[in-house]
């Protein structure tokens, strides 16, 4: 692999989630996961020279190297055939107008389809016609637009080219009008997107902008990269993310999108517009001691209204809301199950026991 094939695939690292996706520089390749499988991937930009000013990114501020769709489309191949990746994420830096870098990036996906048919991520350009945007959705399992940062005004601060509003947020519109039609004629199709956390927003602003993406758009994902100071960039002297803020950003977003937890909810157990950022203040375990300490009852939507009538215990929390209980316990309780059954079926009931009405804190259950 010669040298700018490698500088290509080790920029994408910047727009890593590092929940879900991992570099390996060593086989230069990203380990990520789709639907639940873990998968190696071939991530790369077909160009890492930007006239886009993006005050955190490099890509903006030193000569980058560009590659063809056909050289990409073959090193994918090659690689794929050896076994080393299953699957593909293209995306570039913009190093012409916005269209035709779009149309790079679609060539290069048609090159990869015609010997590919698993997993194909494509990026979206900010300020691309739709017409790109329709065709990427059309070739691609998944496309995804960064947000960068949660509104215009933050947006002015860290560049002077790129509208929030209509480079992105439209664009985003038109995304998920494209995957909704797609899905309804029955193809698998997603779309996701990413922030940088650390850019002087608060934690109130980015899960705002969260379920305003998952409720508007539809988005599959909301992922969040830590800021890092990098040289040669404007910002190369601010501080870097906190990622202990990340994990805790990351639990909000499990709330939000896996337990329909709402909002107001999440925003109780915040001060001053940020969560407590501690490592062992898992806000799951904040909002539960805070609606038993003050006696509330809560709903979290629609999934948490049934509740069994044969039940054994007495919730105030619907279960899904109980610490410890994820999806699978959450199900079980529901269907009436004791925790002693639950834990001779192999599940921890350890951190429950200490939530359930009337019961003291159980340690060892
Ligand atoms: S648009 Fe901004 S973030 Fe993207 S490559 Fe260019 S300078 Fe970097």
């Amino acid at each position: 692999m010669y040298l700018g094939v490698a500088e290509l695939i080790r920029a994408g690292r910047f727009d890593i989630c590092y929940s879900q996706c991992t570099f390996d520089p060593r086989k230069m390749i990203y380990r990520s996961s789709y639907n639940g499988r873990r998968m190696n991937l071939f991530k790369v930009l077909l160009s890492s020279d930007c006239k886009f000013d993006c005050s955190y990114c490099q890509n903006a501020w030193r000569k980058g190297v560009t590659i063809s769709p056909e050289e990409l489309a073959n090193i994918f191949k090659s690689m794929k055939e050896k076994g080393i990746v299953s699957g593909a994420f293209i995306s570039s830096a913009v190093n012409a107008d916005p269209d035709r870098v779009m149309e790079r990036i679609l060539e290069t996906g048609r090159l990869i389809r015609r010997f590919h048919a698993g997993y194909l991520h494509l990026k979206i350009i900010p300020g691309c016609s739709k017409d790109y945007i329709k065709e990427a959705v059309e070739i691609a399992n998944r496309v995804s637009i960064n947000l960068e940062t949660t509104s215009e005004s933050r947006m002015n601060e860290i560049s002077g080219v790129k509208s929030f509003k209509e480079d992105i947020l439209r664009k985003q519109r038109m995304i998920a009008k494209c995957v909704d039609r797609k899905r309804k004629e029955g193809y698998r199709r997603s779309h996701t997107t990413q922030i940088i956390a650390g850019l002087g927003e608060t934690d109130e602003e980015i899960l705002d902008l969260m379920n305003k993406e998952y409720e508007e758009f539809g988005i599959a994902r909301f992922y969040i990269s830590r800021f890092q100071p990098l040289k040669f960039t404007p910002f190369e002297n601010r501080k870097a993310g906190n990622q202990k803020r990340i994990v805790n950003l990351y639990r909000m977003d499990s709330l939000l999108r896996m337990y329909n937890y709402p909002i107001s909810l999440l925003k109780e157990v915040m001060v001053d517009g940020f969560l407590p950022c501690l490592p062992s203040a898992d806000p799951k375990v904040l909002i539960a001691e805070m609606l038993i300490d003050e006696n509330r009852s809560v709903n979290c939507t629609n999934s948490c209204t049934k509740q069994s009538a044969d039940s054994n215990f007495n919730f105030q929390l619907p279960p899904e809301m109980i610490p410890g209980c994820g999806r699978k316990i959450s199900q079980l309780l529901r269907e009436g199950k004791s925790l002693a059954q639950i834990k001779r079926m192999g599940y921890s009931v350890k951190r429950i026991s200490a939530y359930l009405k009337g019961q003291k804190r159980i340690y060892e259950f």
